[in-house]
């Protein structure tokens, strides 16, 4: 397939032609008709597939030219770097189209910004902080937002970002188009989706069920979370063997405890990553993990998306994953370059059903290693591992049958109102109108200049 095929415009293919790209990437090839549809879309795609231009392709190419001052697409990024980059992407495609970008992130001066929304502008990038702060001010109003993007919706999430998201539809004119592009399913993703968006068409690049021949794979069923710790531990004590030691876990409350079991006996060998740490940390854990200062290094797999290091001898799956496709880029980070590679997976009694998925995708099965005799089998539960308490033959308790309806116990209206979130206050700024510019000196003298 080329570019041709897909039906672009001249000034889109002076653009790409330019840039000389010819070949629409795979997760470009499957985005384009469906987000030129007017569905909402969720794409699983990673950075450098070409996943910006899978959804500004079509986008641009609908984009009527407008003198209108309001935006008509946002995209909404986690990092100030994404916004940078994105609108580069948006740019470079834009060479021969006659419209206005911006990007705008927190941590810089948001009367510049202010200035710049003020002038008109058809497509938005932005970290949703800012965006939010934005639209508070009024000077960016978004009733003509028809298109929403959200890059990167599974770091967003990681970094806390949700609530933020939410704050942010609830602003926006109900009928537009949701596109959301995700380099991992998390359960998080999932949940933001179900909870939000009705039925989104998916589109992925397929994951390729087969795993390179040098990886070779084995697992473990291990009862519980510390009985894991004693297995890893062991199997660390072999400093020989396992000398370069990715280790996977899904989210990162799990990541902290067990840097911390593992802390106690492994100290000065053993870094993590996940998205509560700075920037800073993170890369710090990744430089000292690539060039040997530390054997051991815990993440997420989110964060370990864009990790790019070499000769790692085992990847151990601390927990089992949900999604086949994490476990395959899981295990992709050993075994490169033809070297000999070796992946581990931990298995609960709770994760059979995930080994079955995994196995079901690779089309084979991942052999089974005994536990080795001296490992202590801990009969401790953490949190998520105790039992739910049912209380059964409660007398006191009342059946079903017998909860009070609406009319037993109507809440008056004035204790009706909840969450008084985001868009609460968005409202209340709107009913008590700020100045545009709060008396900004600035503003009046840079107006004046012009
Ligand atoms: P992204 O995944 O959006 O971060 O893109 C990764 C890089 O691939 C960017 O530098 C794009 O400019 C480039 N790129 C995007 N589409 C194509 C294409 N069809 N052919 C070659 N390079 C591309």
């Amino acid at each position: 397939m080329t570019f041709e095929d897909l039906n672009l415009n001249t000034p889109l293919y002076n653009a790409l032609n330019d840039l000389g790209f010819t070949t629409p990437t795979p997760i470009q090839e499957q985005a384009f008709n469906v987000v030129s549809s007017g569905k909402d879309v969720v794409g699983i795609a990673q950075t450098g597939t070409g996943k910006t231009f899978a959804y500004m392709l079509p986008i641009l190419k609908n984009l009527k030219h407008s003198t209108q001052e309001n935006p008509r697409v946002l995209v909404l990024v986690p990092t100030r770097e994404l916004v940078v980059q994105v609108v580069e992407e948006i740019e470079k495609l834009s060479k021969y189209i006659n419209n206005r970008v911006l990007g705008v992130y927190g941590g810089t001066n948001i009367n510049t910004q202010k200035r710049a929304v003020a002038e008109g502008l058809d497509i938005i990038v932005a970290t949703p902080g800012r965006l939010y702060d934005l639209a508070l001010s009024r000077v960016l109003q978004l009733k003509s937002i028809q298109k929403l993007v959200i890059d990167e919706v599974d770091v967003m999430l990681d970094l806390g970002f949700r609530h933020q998201l939410i704050n942010i539809f609830d602003i926006l004119p109900e009928r537009r188009q949701n596109i959301m592009f995700s380099a991992t399913m998390t359960e998080d993703v999932d949940a933001l989706i179900n909870d939000f968006f009705k039925r989104p068409e998916r589109v992925s690049i397929a994951v390729s069920g087969t795993p390179l021949e040098n990886i070779s794979q084995t697992r473990y069923n291990i009862p519980n979370f510390y009985t894991k710790v004693n297995v890893l531990t062991h199997l660390l004590k072999d400093r020989e063997i396992y000398n370069k030691v990715l280790v996977f876990v899904a989210y990162k409350r799990m990541a902290d405890r067990l840097f911390d079991k593992l802390d106690e006996i492994f100290h000065d060998e053993l870094c993590v990553i996940h998205s509560n740490k700075t920037q800073n940390y993170r890369l710090r854990s990744i430089e000292q993990f690539r060039n040997g200062d530390n054997r051991i290094l815990i993440a997420t797999d989110v964060m370990a998306r864009g990790l790019d290091i070499d000769n790692v001898s085992h990847v151990i799956n601390f927990d089992t994953p949900i999604y086949p496709e994490n476990y395959m880029h899981r295990i992709g980070r050993t075994g490169r370059a033809e070297r000999e590679g070796k992946s581990i997976v931990f298995s609960t009694e709770k994760e059979q059903d995930s080994i079955e998925h995994i196995e079901a995708l690779m089309r084979m099965e991942i052999p089974l290693l005994e536990l080795p005799e001296t490992i202590e089998i801990s009969k401790e539960l953490i949190e998520e591992e105790r039992p739910q308490i049912k209380e059964r033959n409660n007398p006191t308790k009342r059946h079903t049958e017998d909860e009070p309806g609406a009319a037993f116990h109507e809440k008056k209206d004035k204790n009706q109102k909840q969450n008084l979130g985001g868009s609460y206050k968005f409202k209340m700024a709107k009913k008590y109108k700020k100045p545009k510019t709060k008396g900004d000196k600035n503003y009046n003298k840079r107006n004046k200049r012009k």
